[in-house]
Order: structure tokens, then sequence, then C-alpha cells
């Protein structure tokens, strides 16, 4: 489904962006895996193992001048950049909205937020060089609803879905999708972290309950998503914000 296509995974080394970067690379892709953990590397080896193309970069996505650096890379691979599967993300530290820090605000949406738009930014300015392309966001349920004592969290991930909807309104004509995935609980590190909070553990039943799928997720299962988003199959979609949430934001 995304045979030949040169494709930038960001938060490869982990969850979602491993999944994904992994199952881009069976279907045909060659992936440039991103991410600021040294991880990224055994991600890649995984998928050279296996008889995929993949390439490492050990960036920080909410630094403009390396992000600018690893869409150039992609770039270089084949002269153009086919798809982005902007993923990267942290959790905040549970706290009611009145004792968050403005510190913590920053750091999630430096994250979340600043650097999915960098990301944006700096691959849409190449795909509008080089006939045009996709690109899939992670957002999350909480860009569309919102939990308690998730506030900077909540927040960025709603900006990421109207940055979604901002950036396919401007590119839509010359080429480019732009898309949002918004994830539910999903089994990877960065729940795991989550619930060894007290606070947030004390809501795992509730978040179990919430989904009426009645179970979590894996991570291959937004991956998938995230590989029909890019891929051809998807032509007619931009602009969408694609719930995988077992029917959490249905219920
Ligand atoms: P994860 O912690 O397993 O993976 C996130 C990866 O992003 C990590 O490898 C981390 O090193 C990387 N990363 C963080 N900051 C970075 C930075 N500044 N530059 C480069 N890389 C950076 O978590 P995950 O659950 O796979 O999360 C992936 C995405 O899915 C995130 O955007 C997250 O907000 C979103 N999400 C997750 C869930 C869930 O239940 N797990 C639910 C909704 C949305």
């Amino acid at each position: 489904m995304l045979q030949g296509k040169v494709i930038i995974v960001t938060g490869a080394a982990s969850g979602i962006g491993r999944a994904s970067a992994v199952r881009f690379a069976e279907m045909g892709a060659h992936v440039v895996a991103v991410d600021r953990a040294a991880e990224v590397e055994a991600t890649v080896a995984a998928i050279i193992q296996a008889g995929g193309q993949a390439h490492a970069m050990q960036v920080d996505i909410s630094e403009e001048a390396q992000v600018q650096r690893f869409v150039d890379f992609a770039v270089g691979i084949k002269g153009r950049l086919d798809g982005a599967f902007n993923n990267a993300g942290v959790d905040q530290v549970s706290s009611p909205l009145h004792e968050l820090s403005l510190q913590e605000w920053r750091r999630v949406n430096a994250v979340n937020l600043d650097g999915t738009f960098l990301c944006i930014k700096h691959q849409v300015a190449a795909m509008l060089k080089t006939g045009g392309g996709a690109i899939v966001n992670t957002s999350s349920v909480l860009g569309q609803v919102a939990i308690t004592l998730n506030g900077a969290y909540t927040a960025a991930k709603h900006g990421v879905v109207g940055l979604t909807r901002a950036a396919a309104m401007e590119y839509s004509r010359q080429g480019i999708r732009v898309n949002a995935i918004l994830p539910g609980a999903i089994e990877t590190d960065m729940f795991r972290q989550g619930m060894s909070d007290p606070a947030m553990a004390m809501q795992l039943g509730a978040i179990k309950a919430a989904h009426p799928i009645g179970r979590m997720a894996q991570p291959i299962e937004v991956a998938e998503i995230a590989a029909w988003l890019l891929s051809d199959a998807a032509s007619y979609v931009t602009g969408a914000a694609m719930p995988v949430d077992g029917g959490y934001t249905a219920a």
C-alpha cells in the first residue's frame, strides 16, 4: 500500500510510532524514523533485519533546525517527501488547572503542539516543491473531548486537530492531504507511565469502561489507520479528525 514512498515517522522509538514505522516498511515504504530517544536505532535495526528500508535520526521535534534537518534528509533519499506521520508526543503530569505550572504547560505544548506545527511547516514546504503528499498527525480523543487533570495535554491535542484542519484548507489544492488520528487508550509506554500516577490509576476502571469495544488497543491498530490515510487509497480524505478509539467518543 505504501510501496516506494518516502515517509517520516516521528516518535518512532516506542509505542504507536514504532509499530507504524515497522508496518509502513512492511508495506514497502522507505521510512525515516525520528525520535529524541536513542531507541529509535532499535526500530530501524528491526526494519532492516526484516528486509525493509529505514534510517534513524535522533532529534527533538520542538527544535526547528532539527526538524528542518530530518525533512531535508528525507527529501534527499529520492528527491521528494511522500508522507509524514507526526506522532511524537508527551503526556502531562496530572494536575488540576489551578495548580498547573506554566513550566509544565509549556513543556507539554512545546512537543505536542509546537513540535507538530514545526513538522507540518517544513514537510509542507518540501511537498510543495515536489508534487504533494500526505500528512497524518496524532491527536487524541482528548483532541475532541476532555477528562479531568489533563488540561495542558487536552488543549495541545485540540490544537493539533485545529492545525490539521487549517493545513488541509490551505494545501489541498496543491495535492497535500492532512488528517488527524484521535486514539483512545492504547497500550504503550506513555499509557503505562500515566497509570503509574495514583490520580490517573484511580481512573483506570472508568477509562476502560468508557471504551464501548471493551478493551484497550494495541499500537498496530493505530498504525494500520495511519498507513491507510498516508496511502493513495485515502485520496479523497483530507481535514478529517478520525477517532481510533473503540467507540469512546461515540458514547
Ligand atoms: P510513547 O511514549 O510510547 O511514544 C512517544 C514517543 O515520542 C517516544 O518514543 C518519545 O521519545 C517520543 N518523543 C517525545 N517527545 C519528543 C520530541 N520532542 N522529539 C522527538 N521525539 C519525541 O507513547 P505513544 O502512546 O506511542 O504516543 C504516541 C502518540 O500518541 C503521542 O502523540 C500521544 O500523545 C498519542 N496518544 C497516545 C495514546 C495512548 O493511549 N497511548 C492515546 C491518545 C494519543
